[in-house]
């Protein structure tokens, strides 16, 4: 494989599936060759278009109906494990209900596919569900990559490589700004951030019709503030050494009317130095970045990862704050 393409295949086809596909057409180390929605499939193994992909998604509503190469089906996960020749797979999917991302990790296992998969879950308890898959994960050949996300992924990264300068780490604290003209572009994130607000929780959240969600997001004026989230970067960075999870508080503002971020998205990191200094360190997202962006460009950055850790029989479960992402060319 080594001066080959990354044969990469995109699980979930929503707002940001469709940002990975594009990704991937300035990348020249890795070619989409695989994508699944809820509906259906499509596989090339020279490669798929997101040009006719996503108009294909948008007017007929699944993927499955690609001319060609596109498949209709209501197993699209599993019968494109046993189709296609991939060597990594994003997990773009909902984690809706919470157990859905480690039912997937399950079903690679079982189907005895090798190679190396990536996701951007966000629950602390949907990452304790995927660490008991552990020794199955390093039996069946596959190194998996966990919270490679932007919160978790990128911020907690920062927050690992921060801490650095400390001997004592205090506090890391992340609050994130997200903008998106329309909350219909990313059903799932918008439904899964709902669920952490006061009164809800992820049952009620996924029973949500849209028309529901969008009754709620009229009440809020497009807005979702959140506070204290159960967020996957205390467990993270609790595994990676650097502090207990309680140590670690993340919230953030959600703008679902606007694609301006209502704030900068950022992290900060209180210790104390071995001089008896206390200081932060804050690591800030530039304000044109999209969540899209900082969510999919980290998730490819540690599947480059994955695929040298499983070059070298590396295998079972890594979460972002362990490993460094490469970059894709
Ligand atoms: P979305 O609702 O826009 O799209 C979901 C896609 O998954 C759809 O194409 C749907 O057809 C597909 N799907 C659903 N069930 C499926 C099944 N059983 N088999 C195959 N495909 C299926 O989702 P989104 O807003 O792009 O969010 C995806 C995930 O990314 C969410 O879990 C969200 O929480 C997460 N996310 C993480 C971060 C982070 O920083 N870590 C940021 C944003 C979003």
């Amino acid at each position: 494989m080594n001066n080959q393409k990354i044969r990469v295949g995109v699980l979930g086809f929503g707002g940001l599936g469709q940002a990975a596909a594009r990704i991937l057409q300035h990348k020249s180390e890795m070619c989409l060759v695989a994508v699944a929605d809820q509906k259906g499939y499509a596989y090339n193994p020279k490669g798929l278009n997101p040009d006719v992909l996503i108009p294909t998604y948008h007017q007929q509503g699944s993927i499955g109906y690609l001319p060609e190469y596109g498949v209709s089906s209501n197993n699209s996960i599993s019968d494109l494990i046993s189709q296609g020749q991939v060597d990594g797979y994003f997990l773009a999917l909902p984690n809706l209900p919470n157990t859905f991302m480690a039912d997937v990790a399950r079903q690679f296992i079982s189907s005895g596919w090798r190679g190396v998969l990536v996701d951007a879950l966000k629950r602390t308890s949907a990452v304790e569900q995927l660490l008991q898959l552990q020794t199955e994960l390093s039996q069946g050949g596959i190194t998996y990559l966990t919270g490679c996300g932007a919160t978790p992924g990128l911020l907690t990264a920062a927050a690992a490589i921060a801490a650095q300068s400390f001997t004592e780490i205090h506090q890391v604290k992340i609050t994130f700004g997200v903008g998106i003209a329309n909350w219909e572009a990313y059903r799932a994130t918008i439904r899964e951030d709902i669920a952490h607000l006061p009164g809800f929780d992820v049952d009620k959240a996924k029973a949500m019709t849209d028309e529901e969600v969008e009754a709620f997001l009229d009440q809020t004026n497009g807005i979702l503030t959140l506070e204290n989230m159960e967020h996957a970067d205390d467990i993270m960075l609790e595994l990676a050494g650097i502090c207990d999870r309680s140590q670690v508080s993340v919230g953030g503002v959600v703008d679902t009317r606007n694609s301006k971020k209502p704030l900068s998205t950022n992290v900060q990191i209180t210790g104390r130095t071995f001089e008896g200094k206390i200081s932060t360190h804050t690591f800030t997202l530039g304000d044109e970045t999209s969540m899209a962006a900082n969510v999919c460009g980290p998730a490819f950055g540690y599947l480059k990862t994955g695929i040298k850790l499983h070059q070298q029989n590396l295998h079972g479960l890594f979460t972002a704050a362990e490993v460094m992402p490469l970059f894709v060319r």
